[in-house]
C-alpha cells in the first residue's frame, strides 16, 4: 500500500520522537509531585523543566506559566470577568473579540453572552483595528470601563496572522487586558509574550509535537492573577488549577517545546517554501483554485483554498479513500462540516466557502508528499467536476 499522506498539522502534528522519549520516561516515575519523599524530586523535576521550556518558547518566566489540559481550558480559563482581579477591584465588564476566533474563545468564557462583543475582520481574515478601536471608545457610552480583549495570533483555517501587538495597544489604551490565543502560530512563528504586548497567552501542546490534552495559559507579568480558576481544590499549579498534575504529557510538552524552538527557523523556513510550490502547483495546474488570506501575511504552513464547484465534504472524502490527510476549512470536531465562521466573517459567499479545503503542513512535510497531494488533486478536482456539473456555476 502506498504511504500516507497527512496534510493536517492544523488538526494535530504526530508525537515529535523526543516528546514522546520525555513523556515514557515520566510515565515510570513514582511520586506524587505535591508529596514530599525522595521520589518526588525527580517527578517535580520533569515538570518544572517542562515549564521552563514551555515558558522560553514565548519569552515567558517560568514561574508565569499554568498547565491546564490543553488550549480549549486555557481559553476557557483566560476569558473570565474575574482574571487579574482582587477582592478588592472590580471585575471585568466586557469581551471583545474577533470574529474569527476558535470556538473555544468564541463560546465567551464564563463571560454573560450578553458582555461579549465580536470584532469584525477585513476580507483578507485580519481583525479590523479601527473598527476595534470605534468598539473600545464606545463602552464608556454603555459604563463599561474595564475590558478583556481576545485575538488570535494566527488563525487555524486561513493561517492569516492577525495584528496582535497593535490590538493589545488599544486594549491597553482602554484600560484593558489582553488574551492572545497562540496555539497555531507558536512554534512555527517566533512568538514572544513582551513583543506582542499580550497579559495572557494560551497554547496547546499537541500543535506542535507534543502529547494530546496538554496546554498552557502564561502570563506576561507575575502580578497579574489568575483569580478564577476553573478547577478549585488543592494548590496545584500556584492556586490556578487544582488536581495532581499530567507529569507524563507535561514533560512531552516541555520536550517539544524545546524541540520546537531550537528548530523554528530552520523549520518554519522550509514549510514556507513547501507552502510556496503546493500554492504555485495550485496555481499552474488549477487556476480557479483561490486560496483564501493570501494576500495578507500567513503562517508558513498553512493553506485554504476551495475551486468553484467543488465541494470540500467530498473531495476531503476523494483524498481521504486516495491516502491523503486534509480538512475541510469548517472541519468540527464531531466531525460534521459546518459552514465556516471564519470566511463568513471575511465576507466569502456561502457556496464558495462550502468548498473550502485546509491543508496543513508540518517540519517533516516532504516535497514528495506536496507533489503527490498535487498530483492526486488535479486527478480528483477533475473526476469531481465532471460529476458536479449540476453546481459547477
Ligand atoms: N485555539 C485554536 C486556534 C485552535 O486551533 C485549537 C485547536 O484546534 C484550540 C484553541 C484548542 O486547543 P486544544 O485542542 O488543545 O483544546
Amino acid at each position: 500500500m502506498a504511504e500516507r499522506i497527512y496534510l493536517d498539522w492544523n488538526a494535530t502534528a504526530p508525537l515529535r520522537a523526543g516528546a514522546r522519549a520525555a513523556a515514557l520516561e515520566a510515565f515510570g516515575l513514582c511520586g506524587n509531585p505535591s508529596s514530599v519523599h525522595a521520589e518526588v524530586r525527580a517527578v517535580r523535576r520533569r515538570i518544572e523543566e517542562a515549564r521552563e521550556n514551555v515558558a522560553a518558547l514565548v519569552g515567558a518566566e517560568p514561574r508565569n506559566v499554568a498547565f491546564t489540559s490543553g488550549g480549549t481550558e486555557a481559553n476557557m480559563m483566560a476569558l473570565s470577568p474575574l482574571m487579574g482581579t482582587t477582592p478588592d477591584s472590580p471585575p471585568r465588564d466586557c469581551l471583545l473579540m474577533s470574529a474569527i476566533e476558535h470556538p473555544s474563545v468564541l463560546a465567551g468564557g464564563r463571560f454573560p453572552p450578553g458582555a461579549i462583543e465580536t470584532v469584525p475582520v477585513t476580507p483578507e481574515g485580519r481583525i479590523d483595528l479601527a473598527a476595534l478601536e470605534r468598539q473600545l471608545k464606545g463602552l464608556a457610552g454603555k459604563g463599561l470601563q474595564r475590558p478583556l480583549v481576545s485575538v488570535m495570533l494566527a488563525n487555524n483555517e486561513t493561517g492569516v496572522l492577525q495584528p496582535v501587538a497593535q490590538a493589545a495597544a488599544l486594549a491597553h489604551a482602554a484600560g484593558g487586558l489582553m488574551h492572545v490565543d497562540a496555539v497555531q502560530a507558536c512554534g512555527r512563528i517566533a512568538c514572544n509574550i513582551n513583543a506582542l504586548q499580550a497579559d495572557l497567552v494560551t497554547l496547546s501542546g499537541h500543535k506542535i509535537g507534543a502529547p494530546k490534552g496538554v496546554g498552557a495559559l502564561i502570563k506576561r507579568d507575575p502580578g497579574l492573577h489568575f483569580s478564577d480558576p476553573l478547577i478549585k481544590g488543592g494548590g496545584q499549579e500556584r492556586g490556578a488549577r487544582a488536581g495532581t498534575e499530567n507529569v507524563a504529557a507535561i514533560a512531552g510538552f516541555g520536550a517539544a517545546a524545546a524541540l520546537a524552538r531550537s528548530g523554528l527557523e530552520e523549520e518554519s523556513a522550509r514549510m514556507a517554501a513547501l507552502r510556496d510550490r503546493l500554492e504555485a502547483g495550485l496555481a499552474a495546474r488549477m487556476p480557479t483554485a483561490i486560496v483564501f488570506g493570501a494576500n495578507g501575511e500567513r503562517l508558513p504552513n498553512t493553506t485554504l483554498f476551495a475551486v468553484p464547484g467543488i465541494k470540500a465534504e467530498t473531495a476531503v472524502i476523494a483524498l481521504e479513500l486516495d491516502g491523503i490527510a486534509v480538512s475541510s476549512g469548517a472541519a468540527c470536531s464531531s466531525g460534521k462540516v459546518q459552514a465556516s465562521h471564519v470566511l463568513a466573517a471575511m465576507g466569502v459567499g456561502a457556496r464558495l466557502a462550502q468548498g473550502a479545503i485546509r491543508l496543513s503542513l508540518g517540519p517533516t512535510t516532504s516535497e514528495s508528499e506536496v507533489d503527490g497531494f498535487l498530483d492526486a488533486w488535479i486527478r480528483l478536482s477533475k473526476a469531481l467536476l465532471r460529476g458536479a456539473d449540476g453546481i459547477a456555476a
